[in-house]
């Protein structure tokens, strides 16, 4: 899977989740979640499970089901339960007698004595209402056209939203499937169907019973789908969209890199992809970015359709989710975790294999460029925060199942990975994967399956390095220590720490290089491979050579580790950056100015000098990403902590006016220019930088080679409202009759909401935490995401501390999925009262749940970050 990122996906677990002794006969708690104890209960007794399923889809709000369950029981001394959420129960059948129904509304309890030992077969005819959460099957009305589409969504625990089931990962099953639907639409799952047949005015589909699979790894889609087919490639490949949308897909690119993805990782892991077939759906309202359901892969609309041709960064992140979600085929769903605790291998496997394929399987060679400057900038800063937590960790229950979809499990995972892989060597880490897949394939396994065969092709004991990468949290600093004399190296070595909180050296092999200014470029003078433990490892291959004007010591990125530069060579950083030829390297010298910031050392306003200088010169697209995201950042820190507001409007001027002056200069360049397109929609600020917005927009300003298509229209409309520019509000209105889609209809109430107007926010933020209400959850979202603006500090204010009291309340009547969109509206608003509240919260709600808790102490310590950041500032007079 791939998350939704937003502000929080750099949150991070809170220490070490108690697991809890129950009793062996303790009854289950009667709740939505599964506990470890109980699935590994039930897991001791129920073997051998085939599920047929039937579905009546009528695309009215409800449906109706059959779930039966075949199993063998090792014993029936007890009563059995069966999961079940939310559904109204017409019958239930044991063996076939029909009992009486025992249920919660949540799981059906099966009487001891109507069981037996051996084989049990087990009947449950229901109705339901869809979902409208994203999970279950989920329901959607297209407002342009009135058609009804579904898809279905499981991960962690939710297929028991949609049908009667053991909903656990460690008992696979065979899923044989029918399913009635109305005769227009067309019917998805993990085969293909088998049989299509009249039925009355509808149509019955059928499919054959699958392979065995965990449940969330099954799915079920229906709707009328438009759909593209490409045989071309050794396995069937097909592409579903809504009809309203369709003329936003480019199907050529899905089925390259598809069918070329497919190729790499049958060759790859040496062992075939096992799903016949490979469907992919662009589903609505989706609540993540993608989803690995064997066989039928779903995707986000929100992250690829564009309303516009593609752009390179757009292509390479569609290349990089299908390569995610691809290499999950193998890892996740052909051999599965037992429970939730290893989510995190099949994440950070997935993370690590998708980029290795976009890179080489696909046209954008540089994925392990963007991997440094995304991913894996994400998981240092979580790593370093107070709330880190170690990759591996106790998952009590599946209301915990997501408390670490975060950037420790994803790309610090995906990082200790890419090191053992140096570490061992390309050739033996293949091996080790491809043993593993062959030895458990069809089954599930534990951390200590992966490491052990990996060990085994290395032939060496990784317990160690397993102790030190995956039950011990945070990151090591690493730092070049050296002298010269007469011009050359008379001795180097390489210094690790670690922090008292956090004190474990860990072993790791790193490049060292050395780098000599020759008029503005930077050269590299010589390099050095080294694996190091401990405190202090000489590099003595580095002696001898000319006295270098900067150090970096993980060249090429191999390891994971904190680089702190030198005094000297962080000088040559700051004025050489756009002298490095090499974009990885120059990309390292960024983040350090950029971390230099963040830590405090190096003051925001120089850095914003030294970007806006160099910005306009990167020739590198991905790297020119990443360094306007760290102006975009730099502007979110000047408006959070209210800088002195001649310096605030001085430096938002040259923002705008560097920004468009860039816009205007890349005309010949489209990507170029619409990434610079995208900055400076999200800088505008000045009356200036408005007034153009609103040319643009009204057609009075043009810039050659600058589509505004409706996406970019829609930016527009949303910069103006969240300044109030005059007749903004109006524009919401005008172009919700230009645009009538879904995403027009979400973009609208973005628009509305982002105004800083007070009647306004408390309208919506009543209508957010309105736990009854009738809005589908994909546009509470929407709505969260843009309450509060970072500039519309004293609207944040007005209501930051009826919030706060009301968290505990909002936490415990909602789930674990709301509760990690909702926490954005914790407020912290860069000062020391802010921290003050944040801290007197976290002391009086002792209460909240693991995931709301976490997020409340990782926004304290942004603040305090924020705090840092304002007080290191040498320019005019910061107030926090
Ligand atoms: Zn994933």
């Amino acid at each position: 899977m791939i998350p939704f990122a937003r502000r929080l996906a750099v949150l991070a677990v809170s220490g070490v989740l108690a697991t809890h002794a129950f009793a062996a006969e303790a009854p289950r708690a009667v709740n939505t979640y599964l506990t470890e104890q109980d699935a590994a209960a039930r897991a001791n007794r129920v073997s051998n499970v085939a599920y047929i399923l039937d579905f009546t889809l009528t695309g009215k709000p409800d449906f109706a089901g059959t779930s039966r369950i075949d199993f063998d029981l090792a014993d029936n001394s007890a009563p059995l339960t069966i999961d079940l959420d939310k559904a109204t129960v017409a019958s239930v059948t044991v063996n076939g007698q029909a009992v009486a129904a025992n249920y919660n509304q949540f799981f059906i309890t099966i009487a001891a004595a109507d069981l037996r030992k051996g084989r049990n077969s087990v009947v449950v005819a229901y109705t339901r209402l869809h979902s409208t959460n994203g999970e279950g099957l989920h329901r959607m009305v297209d407002p342009v056209d009135g058609k009804v589409y579904t898809y279905s969504h499981f991960e962690p625990a939710a297929a028991h939203q949609m049908f009667a089931l053991f909903d656990q990962p460690d008992l696979k099953a065979t899923f044989q499937v029918n399913v009635t639907a109305p005769a227009d639409w067309v019917v998805v799952s993990t085969k293909r169907e088998s049989a299509v047949t009249a039925a009355g005015a509808d149509k019955k589909w059928t499919f054959p019973a699958s392979k065995v699979l965990s449940p969330y790894n099954f799915s079920l889609h229906a709707g009328p789908y438009k759909v593209w087919e490409d045989n071309s490639g050794k396995y069937p490949m097909r592409l579903f969209a809504r009809q309203s949308v369709a003329s936003q897909v480019e199907p050529a690119d899905w089925f390259k890199f598809t069918k070329d993805g497919l190729t790499f990782f049958d060759n790859y892991f040496g062992v075939p992809y096992q799903w016949e077939k490979y469907d992919q759906l662009l589903v609505p309202d989706f609540l993540y970015g993608a989803m690995e359901n064997a066989g039928a892969v779903t995707f986000g609309e929100r992250g690829f359709l564009h309303q516009s041709k593609s752009t390179q960064a757009q292509r390479e992140g569609l290349a990089g989710t299908i390569m995610h979600e691809m290499a999950h085929q193998w890892f996740g769903d052909l051999v599965t975790m037992k429970w939730w605790n290893g989510l995190w291998l099949n994440e950070s496997f997935a993370s690590f294999m998708g980029t290795m394929a976009t890179a080489e399987a696909t046209e954008f060679k540089h994925a392990w460029l963007a991997f440094y400057s995304g991913g894996k900038q994400g998981a240092y800063s979580t790593d370093q925060s107070l709330s880190t937590h170690p990759i591996e960790v106790p998952v009590p229950s599946t209301a915990n199942a997501f408390d670490n979809i975060d950037a420790i499990t994803y790309s610090k995972g995906a990082s200790t990975l890419m090191q053992l892989r140096h570490l061992l060597g390309d050739e033996v880490f293949r091996k080790g994967v491809h043993n593993y897949l062959e030895k458990y394939a069809f089954k599930n396994a534990r951390l200590d399956d992966f490491i052990g065969s990996l060990g085994e092709a290395a032939g060496r004991d990784l317990k160690p390095w397993t102790q030190q990468w995956l039950y011990q949290a945070g990151v090591n600093t690493i730092a070049a220590t050296y002298s010269c004399s007469g011009g050359k190296i008379s001795n180097f070595s390489l210094r690790q720490s670690a922090t008292a909180r956090l004190p474990t050296l860990r072993e790791q092999r790193v490049q060292v290089a050395t780098f000599k200014r020759e008029g503005d470029k930077l050269v590299l003078a010589n390099k050095a491979a080294v694996t190091y433990k401990g405190a202090s490892t000489g590099v003595p291959e580095l002696v001898g050579g000319a006295c270098p004007d900067l150090v970096y010591p993980n060249y090429q990125d191999w390891g994971f580790a904190k680089v702190r530069l030198d005094k000297k060579s962080f000088a040559t950083a700051q004025a050489s950056v756009a002298g490095v030829d090499d974009p990885l390297l120059r990309s390292m010298l960024w983040q350090s100015l950029w971390d230099g910031v963040r830590d405090g050392q190096l003051p925001l306003n120089e850095f914003i000098k030294t970007a806006l200088a160099n910005a306009p010169l990167e020739k590198d697209y991905t790297l020119l990403g990443s360094v306007i995201g760290m102006l975009s950042g730099a502007k979110h820190y000047l408006d959070a902590m209210q800088a002195a507001p001649a310096y605030a409007a001085d430096t938002g001027r040259q923002m705008d006016d560097t920004g468009w002056r860039a816009v205007e200069a890349n005309s010949g360049n489209s990507n170029f220019q619409r990434r610079w397109f995208s900055f400076y929609v999200g800088v505008a600020s000045s009356k200036p930088a408005l007034e153009r917005l609103a040319g643009l927009l009204d057609g009075s300003v043009k810039v050659v080679g600058l589509e505004i298509a409706q996406d970019q229209r829609w930016s527009i409309v949303n910069r103006l409202n969240r300044f109030a520019y005059p007749g903004s509000e109006a524009l919401i209105a005008a172009e919700q009759l230009r645009d009538k889609s879904d995403a027009g209809q979400a973009q609208a109430i973005a628009a509305q909401v982002v105004r800083p107007d007070a009647t306004v926010k408390r309208e919506w933020l009543a209508k957010v935490q309105d736990q009854k209400t009738t809005l589908p959850f994909s546009r509470v979202r929407v709505a969260i995401y843009s309450l509060y603006p970072v500039e519309q500090k004293s609207l944040n204010e007005a209501s930051a501390a009826e919030r706060l009291a009301s968290l505990p309340a909002i936490d415990k009547a909602a789930g674990p999925v709301f509760m990690r969109s909702y926490a954005e509206m914790i407020p912290a608003t860069c000062s020391a009262a802010s921290i003050k509240r944040l801290d007197a919260a976290a002391a009086k709600y002792t209460d909240l749940s693991a995931g709301t808790r976490r997020a409340l102490l990782t926004l304290r310590e942004e603040d305090q970050r924020c705090v840092t950041i304002s007080r290191a500032m040498t320019a005019g007079a910061p107030k926090a």
